[in-house]
């Protein structure tokens, strides 16, 4: 049993262990106050890796290929940005770079560092401080923006010449995908549960949450 305040409605309510896959809702405004993933690790890392993978090929692979009048050419999200940089739009260019690349990068990397310290707890104490940066970088990941950017230029281009969608370009879309199921999947608080306190102290002790290798 532990006591919450329900960060909505500021109810204080007491939770009881919740079996897996359950959550608590607050009894009188119905704000989530605590969920028990089944699966609060492994499933996120197995997402995390894929869109790892992903945002790899998305980078590395053109994007966009054009041909016109027998011309071909085709183009990266950081060649884009390149070129942006070069013609003179260099506020842009840093912001495609951030949104697009540098952010999601960050995001997917503190995450993955998080899910496999977190996998044997208790996890050490930086791993707290990785899941604070993981949390700022994720509103800067705007793949959406990215992908809306990419349709609105592959219509204009594609009046002016044939256009195609590399592999770059499906691979945008399966991170699309993936980036709202792992925030989906992934727990904060189960993470949190498994950190190291400041004190050296293994993370909550008591029948709360029995230590994974048997003792009492
Ligand atoms: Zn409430």
């Amino acid at each position: 049993m532990e006591t919450i305040a329900c960060p909505e409605c500021d109810l204080m309510q007491r939770i009881p262990e919740l079996p897996p896959g359950a959550k608590a809702c607050c009894a009188r405004c119905g704000q989530t106050l605590a969920t028990h993933s089944s699966d609060p690790i492994d499933r996120p890392l197995a997402l995390s890796v894929a869109a790892l993978f992903a945002l790899i090929v998305a980078n590395s692979a053109p994007l966009l290929g054009m041909s016109a009048v027998g011309r071909s050419a085709s183009t990266t999200i950081i060649g884009g940005a390149y070129r942006m940089w070069l013609e003179g739009q260099e506020l842009t260019a840093l912001i495609v770079a951030f949104c697009a690349v540098l952010a999601p990068a960050g995001y997917i990397l503190f995450l993955l560092t998080v899910l496999l310290a977190a996998r044997r707890p208790p996890a050490p104490q930086w791993v707290g401080a990785m899941l604070r940066w993981a949390d700022s970088m994720r509103p800067w990941s705007m793949l959406e923006v990215m992908l809306l950017g990419i349709l609105v230029s592959l219509i204009k281009i594609a009046e002016l010449a044939t256009v195609e969608a590399g592999i770059g370009l499906y691979a945008v879309g399966v991170l699309v995908l993936l980036f709202p199921a792992i925030m989906a999947n992934f727990d904060a608080d189960e993470i949190w549960r498994r950190v190291r306190w400041a004190d050296g102290e293994a993370p909550r002790p008591g029948p709360a949450a029995p230590a994974e290798d048997g003792t009492p």
